[in-house]
């Protein structure tokens, strides 16, 4: 059935537990490197590996970006807090307990604002906490073997809980996107969820429509691609639906997403909440930060992206869309500011940027990088074409050799003849005349459409150099001969 049909009838609640994983060369509680994709158990310490008598002592920057992280959502970080034990058994967890955050997590509320259906949501946080990761488990089916890796074993997280706010599961697939884009304009975590960097657990529970009952929710685990963030959540509105619809009851549960078989399963099914025993781990003690040592952190915050797009929508009157697509990374941001900056029309960098600069990445398949057209050599281009010194087409084949000789434009200019003013278009035209009388004649006695050919003739001499309706003009004042 479709998602927005038993949206009529039912209101969707989804909270996210997302992780995510910092960037800060040690582990969280060792100075054993972590990198992804290393040879199994190549990275692992005593700490790491929870041998005995090892001791944990906390990473300064996994503590800075989670108050970096903090402070981007408008959150409150706290002076104080502590580290708590949890507990629970399973392979990739050899010391049988994960050091994460209870009572006391290092930031509380916040909020960030995504956009959909054209309208903003601010979706509300419940948390941030500092924690360490697991190691990796995977399981051949054909050999009945399990594997361990313990690289990953005490690699920095933060774990990122929402409200139950999110009301469609576009909406958790854009919320998700939008943490992704904060933690990398914070320069915190790449995020790449391909990389199990960024994860997430979707809780899920359908109500009445209107009636702001909440439903009794299930959890989906293990959920690998923002396409699949939307895919798993609507699979478990489907599933709760139609137990809802026969009269049933939702059994609380813990399902798994099977990308595979493309639905979510069961794996388990609650009576209660899972007893972690959690208690202050006695290895590590209370951490107390003094405000400086917080404040200083602000200083490194850049402006975010959902700040971007409010200036850029009210002082440049750009649509959702343009600053949608100019937000996307931290670099296009700064790099059209740059330009922008040099009073040029943002309506006019925004097209450019996006269009003709971003069709050159994609050529080359690589990512935005504004080395590669330096921002002041945007804004000439943009410049010579308003002054009518170059067209847009011979600015797009600037463009375009810049790219890809890193030359410069004065270099780019000189050897391509690009100023038109210096092209005698009097005689290309009276040349490609001369060739094509026939067609001359033809014009003369009423068939006009042959002015398309022309053009195109003499385009192809001018190689796009001189503007249309230069060309225009001067050709309808030599065929009136
Ligand atoms: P638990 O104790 O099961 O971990 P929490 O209260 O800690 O539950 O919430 C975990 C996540 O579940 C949070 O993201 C929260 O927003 C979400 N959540 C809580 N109640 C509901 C509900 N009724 N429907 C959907 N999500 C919910
Ligand atoms: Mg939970």
């Amino acid at each position: 059935m479709n998602i927005n049909d038993i949206n009529e009838n039912w209101d969707f609640i989804i909270g996210l537990e997302i992780h995510v994983q910092l960037e800060c060369n040690s582990k969280i509680f060792s100075n054993c490197e972590y990198e992804y994709d290393n040879a199994p158990n190549s990275q692992t310490c005593p700490t790491s590996l929870g041998l005995p008598g090892a001791l944990p002592s906390v990473n300064q920057t996994a503590i800075e970006s989670a108050i970096l992280f903090g402070q981007a959502v408008n959150g409150n970080v706290s002076e104080s807090f502590t580290f708590a034990r949890k507990h629970y058994f399973y392979p990739d967890l050899p010391k049988g307990y994960q050091i994460s955050q209870f009572d006391q997590p290092i930031i509380s509320g916040g909020s960030i604002p995504i956009w959909w259906n054209d309208k903003e949501y601010r979706i509300n946080l419940t948390r941030a906490h500092l924690e360490e990761d697991a190691g990796k488990s995977s399981h051949n089916n054909l050999s009945n073997t399990s594997n361990l890796d313990y690289n990953r074993s005490g690699a920095a997280l933060i774990e990122i809980v929402t409200e139950p706010v999110l009301v469609h599961p576009e909406q958790a697939k854009i919320f998700m996107q939008r943490v992704k884009q904060i933690v990398n304009y914070i320069d915190i975590s790449s995020a790449e969820m391909e990389k199990g960097k960024l994860r997430c657990d979707a809780n899920i529970s359908l109500s009445k429509k209107g009636s702001g009952n909440f439903g009794v929710k299930t959890e989906i685990k293990n959920i690998n691609s923002f396409k699949n963030v939307q895919k798993a959540i609507e699979s478990e509105i489907r599933r709760q639906n139609k137990i809802l619809n026969n009269g049933d009851k939702i059994q609380q549960a813990t399902l798994t997403w099977n990308n595979d078989k493309n639905t979510a399963e069961i794996m388990r099914v609650k009576e209660n909440a899972d007893d972690y025993r959690y208690f202050p781990d006695p290895d590590l003690p209370p951490v107390s930060l003094n405000k400086s040592f917080i404040n200083n952190i602000k200083l490194s915050m850049p402006v975010l992206p959902f700040e971007y797009e409010k200036k850029w929508m009210k002082k440049y009157d750009l649509s959702l869309n343009e600053c949608s697509i100019l937000s996307s990374s931290k670099e296009i941001a700064e790099y059209f500011e740059n330009v922008v900056n040099f009073k040029v029309s943002p309506k006019k960098v925004s097209s450019w940027v996006s269009t003709e600069l971003f069709r050159l990445f994609n050529e080359s398949n690589s990512d935005f990088n504004s080395k590669k057209v330096i921002a002041k050599d945007l804004k000439e281009i943009i410049e010579l074409i308003e002054q009518n010194k170059i067209t847009k087409n011979s600015g797009k084949n600037i463009l375009r050799e810049l790219f890809e000789t890193g030359k410069g434009l004065k270099d780019v200019l000189k050897k391509g003849n690009f100023d038109s003013s210096k092209i005698n278009i009097k005689n290309i035209i009276d040349n490609v005349l001369s060739i094509y009388q026939n067609e001359v004649l033809r014009y003369k006695n009423g068939e006009e459409k042959l002015i398309g050919f022309f053009i195109g003739q003499i385009n192809r001499e001018t190689k796009g150099k001189v503007n249309h309706e230069l060309i225009i003009s001067e050709l309808k004042k030599k065929l009136q001969n």
